[in-house]
């Protein structure tokens, strides 16, 4: 074998007795079951998409049935998993490749990186991992295992960081088992070289590991630099009426929940109930405020207020108001409807339908 170094020997030799050879993506390893599995792996761990891989290939097997699939459809299979923009570049990709490329992904990084949310790495898993064309990878197992491996300091959100690391994966990928070479050290930074208490002992890359060698596994990769997340409060409007129905608005396609359905949100409890004397024609002294939930979201923590409602079956229709004309649709909580939900909210509907109507 050509490897640039002894990383690439000592890896394979590793994965060929530990290295994980059963997650559902590795079996019929296409383009597409490695692009969905990797965008899924982004900002979440195996275990918990393990299931939801599963059932977004039942439903969904081709690119074809992706393209073709309705957008809530989509976000849907995706409720729970978070970080939706995800599922809505996965889903515009799929399109995109049906459209522009005949169903075929590209084969070269360029044009795998043209296409919607697909960066470097996720191309380089592609490349290397279905194509078994020599590609690097650069996802969070792979920065952990480079940067500790090379003592690399300064947080790899940073572009000089993440340039050098990119550079020792590029030199330590080699010519050939590109595939289990990837998967190889992605299972390396997964079960060996972890976030906290690393088992050094039993890694192959013990002998050359600098950050081991320093006693300083624990300082590599570099944190981020700590800011302290603001907190926004919004008040949802909960519009239930019987038999089990509650009233949702499809959210645009771009900022937090894009282009998933969730109760109308203010920024304003006064704004929440006039809206809600608007559009059902029940004053506001009908309202009433439940306790908040909380979500965290990257850049900041949710504090949701339910300002709750219940009316009639014919209510909403005594306004001048037309529901279809705002984009607001009545589901049945009953069981909770097959649209892309939020997490949280998908949550307070499962409590809505197990109260009495
Ligand atoms: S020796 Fe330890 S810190 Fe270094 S790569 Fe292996 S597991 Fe990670």
């Amino acid at each position: 074998m050509s490897s640039p170094d002894h990383i690439a020997d000592a890896l394979l030799e590793w994965f060929d007795c530990h290295g994980r050879k059963d997650l559902p993506w590795q079996h019929d390893r296409t383009p597409y079951r490695v692009w969905v599995s990797e965008i899924m792996l982004q900002q979440t761990q195996v275990a918990t998409v393990i299931p939801f891989y599963q059932r977004f290939m039942s439903a969904l097997p081709s690119i074809e049935d992706l393209a073709a699939a309705p957008e809530d459809s989509v976000l849907h299979l995706w409720t729970g998993l978070g970080y939706y923009a995800r599922a809505r570049n996965l889903h515009r990709c799929a399109q995109e490749i049906c459209r522009e490329h005949n169903g075929e992904f590209p084969t070269d990084p360029a044009g795998l990186e043209a296409l919607p949310g697909i960066g470097r790495s996720t191309a380089g898993a592609i490349l290397s991992l279905a194509m078994h064309t020599r590609a690097p990878i650069l996802d969070g197992n792979v920065k952990r295992v480079l940067a500790r491996y090379h003592a690399v300091e300064g947080w790899p959100g940073q572009r000089a960081i993440s340039d050098r690391l990119w550079r020792h994966a590029e030199h330590h990928t080699p010519q050939e088992r590109v595939a289990d070479f990837t998967q190889a050290i992605m299972d390396l930074g997964a079960t060996c070289c972890t976030r906290s208490q690393p088992r050094c002992e039993s890694c192959p890359l013990h002998h050359g590991c600098v950050a081991r060698q320093r006693g300083r596994q624990a300082d590599f990769p570099g944190r981020k630099p700590r800011k302290e997340t603001p907190q926004r409060r919004r008040w949802l409007a909960v519009v239930t009426r019987s038999p089990g129905e509650v009233l949702l608005e499809k959210r645009p396609a771009s900022g937090i929940w894009g282009g998933l359905w969730a109760p109308p949100e203010f920024d304003e409890e006064i704004a929440a109930r006039a809206w809600i004397q608007d559009i059902i024609g029940l004053p506001s002294d009908d309202c009433r405020v439940d306790a908040p939930f909380h979500h965290t979201f990257t850049h900041f923590k949710l504090e949701a207020h339910p300002v709750r409602v219940h009316c009639e079956a014919n209510q909403a229709d005594a306004t001048a108001v037309n529901i279809d004309a705002e984009g607001l649709q009545w589901f049945s909580l009953h069981p909770p409807p097959a649209v892309g939900l939020p997490a949280p909210v998908l949550k307070l509907l499962t409590k809505l339908g197990a109260e009495p109507f």
